[in-house]
C-alpha cells in the first residue's frame, strides 16, 4: 500500500521512467500502459476482481487513485478497508504471478483468496477482529434494534453485457426475510445512477407490496444524501426528487445508508440477477448454485456468490 501511495511500484511505466526498455502494455489486458492508475483504477482484470469480491465492482469514474484509495482508508467500514487493501496487494501479486511464473489470471481466486486472507487474519487477531465486530454492530442496523420497522436492503451493480443489475431484500420486525427479489435491465448506466434506480425500486416496491413502515438501507451514501437533502448531484436528482414523491406517499419510511459489508445480501441477489435476470420470492431467494454457477462460498455471516456473471 505504502509503495502504491507513494506511486513507486515497479510497474512497467514507473520501469520505464528509470530508463529500462521494455514492453510497456499492460500484461494483464494489454489495452494501454501499465501504470498504477491503470492497474488499480481501469484494467478490466482489476475491475473484475474488484466485482469478484465482497466489496461489489464501484471504481467512480474520473476519480484519483490516490483519492479513491484514501476515501477507502478513512471510510467507517474497518472490515471493508482490510478486504480493500488485501485485494489491492493480492492483485499485485497476482499480476507478478502473471508476469513471471506464467500464471493464468483468475479475478475470482484472486477475490477469493483476499477474503480467506482476511478472515484467517482476524482470527489470528481476536483483538483487532474484535474491534472490527464492534463497529459493525454499531454501524449495522441490527435485527434486535429494529424491532419497529420493516428493513428493506437494496443494491445496484453491472455486468459485463453493460445490463445494470438491482437486487433487494424485505425483513419483517421480526429480521425474517419474507420477499426477495432481483432486477436486470437493458440499460447502461453510471453506478451512482443505477443505485439511485435502486433506492427508487425499492420505493417502488414498498408502495407496490404495501409496507407503509420501512426503513431502506443503500450502501450508496450519496444517493441516501441526494435523497434526504444533504448533497446535490445533477445526475440522480430527478430520481431523487421521484424518491421522495414515493416516500411521501407511504406512512414511515426513511432511506439510509450501510455499509457494503452489511449489504451482503442485496449484494448476493444483484449477482443472481446476473444469471436468472428479474425475479421475485416470498422469502428467501434460492441460492444462486441452483442455477449452476460456479463456486458459490459461504463467509463468515453470509454467502459469497460468484459474481463473475456465468459464461
Ligand atoms: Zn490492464
Amino acid at each position: 500500500m505504502w509503495r502504491l501511495a507513494k506511486n513507486i511500484l515497479p510497474t512497467r511505466s514507473n520501469l520505464h521512467k528509470k530508463g529500462i526498455t521494455l514492453d510497456l502494455l499492460c500484461p494483464l489486458c494489454s489495452s494501454e500502459e501499465e501504470s498504477s492508475q491503470h492497474l488499480f483504477l481501469k484494467c478490466d482484470m482489476f475491475k473484475l476482481t474488484l466485482f469478484a469480491s465482497h466489496l461489489g465492482s464501484h471504481i467512480p469514474i474520473d476519480i484519483d487513485l490516490h483519492d479513491w484509495i484514501l476515501k477507502w482508508l478513512v471510510c467507517q467500514d474497518p472490515l471493508g478497508v482490510q478486504l480493500f487493501c488485501t485485494l489491492l496487494w493480492k492483485f499485485w501479486a497476482g499480476r507478478n504471478a502473471v508476469i513471471f511464473n506464467g500464471w493464468q489470471m483468475d479475478p475470482t481466486f484472486l477475490a477469493l483468496d483476499a477474503l480467506s486472507f482476511v478472515q484467517e487474519f482476524n482470527e489470528a487477531n481476536p483483538s483487532r477482529n474484535r474491534r472490527a465486530l464492534v463497529s459493525q454492530s454499531i454501524s449495522e442496523p441490527s435485527r434486535s434494534t429494529c424491532t419497529s420497522m420493516n428493513s428493506m436492503f437494496v443494491d445496484a451493480g453491472c455486468c459485463n453485457s453493460g445490463h445494470i443489475v438491482w437486487g433487494l431484500v424485505l425483513r419483517n420486525l421480526n429480521g425474517e426475510t419474507v420477499f426477495s427479489a432481483c432486477k436486470r435491465e437493458d440499460i447502461t448506466a453510471e453506478p451512482l445512477l443505477a443505485e439511485a434506480l435502486g433506492v427508487r425500486w425499492a420505493l417502488q416496491v414498498a408502495t407496490d407490496q404495501g409496507v407503509n413502515s420501512v426503513s431502506i438501507y443503500s450502501d450508496a451514501a450519496n444517493v441516501v444524501n441526494c435523497i434526504n437533502k444533504r448533497s446535490n448531484f445533477a445526475a440522480i436528482n430527478l430520481i431523487a426528487q421521484d424518491c421522495r414523491n414515493l416516500m411521501a406517499g407511504l406512512g414511515n419510511v426513511s432511506v439510509m445508508f450501510i455499509s457494503r459489508t452489511q449489504n451482503c445480501d442485496a449484494h448476493n441477489l444483484v449477482s443472481l440477477a446476473k444469471v436468472v435476470g428479474s425475479r421475485t420470492w416470498l422469502g428467501v431467494a434460492p441460492l444462486v448454485s441452483v442455477y449452476s454457477v460456479s463456486a458459490a462460498v459461504p463467509a463468515a455471516g453470509c454467502n459469497v456468490f460468484s459474481c463473475v456473471p456465468a459464461s
